[in-house]
């Protein structure tokens, strides 16, 4: 019988979000909670683990959130206090530890959380109880991380649609390690923050990367390739993008390939940058097309941690003379307060944005009041959604629809149900990076990432990093770098 600790500590910090992160953002789970909470990556890894004879898994701790501002400290703290409790608790005969994260998280002093658990956890567990993590990609897998672990799966897919796949290579990585395969860690760091359309891996040159890590995973002595890309809105000491090949035991191959991906990473950084458009140029653009135009404002993104409270898009068409119809959605709680008390007909002067962050100076806009919800919806599979209160304001020709949560803004089906269809607008503003394929970019005849301030700015060079190491690409775009293999194991 082998007894098997499962655990997850998951956030994506921006460090450019003007407010931090508290404990009570985070749902906080212990023992069996952590299993019903339903994740995917632990839904794959509890797949594959549910199909062997003689395994005991335990949950012990699960403390997940999305995108959201840095951790404040008292929160890791307490995280930290209670993850490690938690697993050093059920550390009676343990064979194995699955750790489900992210790899982006940075808290106030502690910059390298997912590094410190890991570390504690080793000390905690042995040296010879094998440690195996599954990732986002969009994260900073750093040092202390890798010295502390025996393993670690990487998503393959951006938009992210591989979540259970991860969990199970993973668990099948820690089944391998248990039945006597011997892992060998090789990396290469490469001082890159990238962003931009060539990260989509179906299209992008990401996906040419992925497909031969997978090609790599189909040989036997292989147990995982993947590339972490870095999160260009965490400003932390080892910010930067990183190959990581796990063989069992096959340490050239390891290395010689771990140095061909990251040689090739590196020879790639410039195609992998965002192409950005000035929101007048934008304008122009749409202005010729012949069919519905969306704006990327991947800077407000929630997605990336942004609050959702930029302005600077609606400010574009209020400054232009555009006539086609706009939709723009953005976050605002007391606009949506005033929407309520003045009520559906009537025309209000409303202030607009920067609620959340000071970047934003709020827009005195006159607009008529032309909806009001609770937020009730029904997702594209019938489930029914609440997306808080939301008002649909009328300014002209742009229909802008205010919410006060900032994980709805770019909802297909939250539009269906305020009576707005993306399809019938000019112009759709999405507070995404990239829009799903099906949902957007299957009826729009341009798409264009905008180049406006905020917290998840794709002009990394705008976001105003402190901490990254230096030299960094794109902020020293002269630098020279040679990619060199490092071994962890
Ligand atoms: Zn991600």
């Amino acid at each position: 019988m082998s007894k098997i600790i499962v655990a997850n500590c998951f956030q994506e910090t921006n460090s450019f979000h003007p407010n931090p992160t508290n404990y009570e953002h985070f749902d906080v789970r212990f023992g069996q909670d952590l299993f019903d909470a339903g994740r995917q990556d632990i839904s794959g890894a509890l797949n594959v683990f549910s199909q062997q004879a003689n395994i005991e898994l335990v949950p012990a701790y699960g403390a997940s959130m999305g995108a959201g501002g840095t951790i404040a400290q008292m929160c890791f703290d307490r995280i930290a206090e209670e993850c490690l409790g938690a697993i050093e608790e059920n550390n009676v005969d343990v064979d194995a530890l699955y750790f489900s994260m992210h790899g982006a998280m940075a808290a106030e002093e502690e910059k390298d959380p997912e590094g410190y658990l890991l570390e504690k956890v080793r000390k905690l567990l042995g040296a010879n109880v094998p440690i195996v993590i599954s990732l986002d990609m969009h994260g900073t897998l750093t040092r202390r991380m890798l010295r502390n672990i025996d393993g670690a799966a990487i998503l393959h897919t951006y938009p992210h649609i591989d979540w259970y796949q991860l969990g199970e290579r993973a668990a099948s990585m820690l089944l391998c390690i248990l039945e006597g395969a011997k892992p060998f860690i090789a990396s290469v760091y490469t001082p890159t923050m990238v962003r931009g359309d060539e990260l989509k891996t179906a299209t992008g040159v990401h996906g040419t990367l992925i497909r031969y890590c997978e090609r790599l995973e189909e040989r036997n002595d292989v147990l995982a390739a993947g590339i972490m890309l870095g999160h260009p809105p965490t400003d932390v000491p080892e910010q930067g993008s990183r190959i990581v090949i796990v063989t069992d035991g096959n340490k050239k191959l390891a290395a010689q390939e771990a140095l061909k991906l990251g040689t090739d990473f590196w020879a790639m950084r410039a195609r992998m940058q965002c192409v950005l458009y000035r929101v007048e140029d934008a304008i122009e653009v749409a202005e010729k097309a012949n069919g519905p135009v969306i704006f990327s404002d991947a800077a407000d993104a929630t997605s990336s941690g942004a609050p959702g409270t930029s302005n600077a898009i609606l400010k574009g068409f209020l400054q232009s003379d555009y006539t086609g119809r706009v939709l723009f959605p953005i976050r605002d709680e007391p606009a949506v307060e005033k929407a309520m008390e003045t009520g559906i007909g009537h025309t209000i002067i409303v202030s607009l944005g920067g609620t959340k962050d000071s970047r934003f100076i709020p827009l005195e806009v006159e607009v008529m009041v032309e909806m009001l919800s609770t937020g009730n919806y029904f997702s594209r599979d019938g489930r029914m959604e609440n997306a808080g209160f939301l008002a649909v304001l009328r300014a002209k020709n742009i229909t802008i629809v205010v919410s006060t949560q900032s994980g709805v803004l770019c909802d297909y089906s939250m539009y269906l149900g305020l009576g707005q269809d993306p399809k019938k607008f000019d112009v759709i503003i999405v507070k995404l990076p990239h829009t799903p394929h099906d949902l957007y970019d299957a009826w729009a005849v341009r798409n264009m990432t905008i180049d406006v301030p905020g917290a998840a700015s794709p002009n990394i060079k705008t976001l105003g990093h402190q901490i990254v190491p230096r030299p960094m690409y794109p902020l020293d775009e002269d630098m020279s770098f040679i990619p060199r293999v490092e071994i962890f194991s």
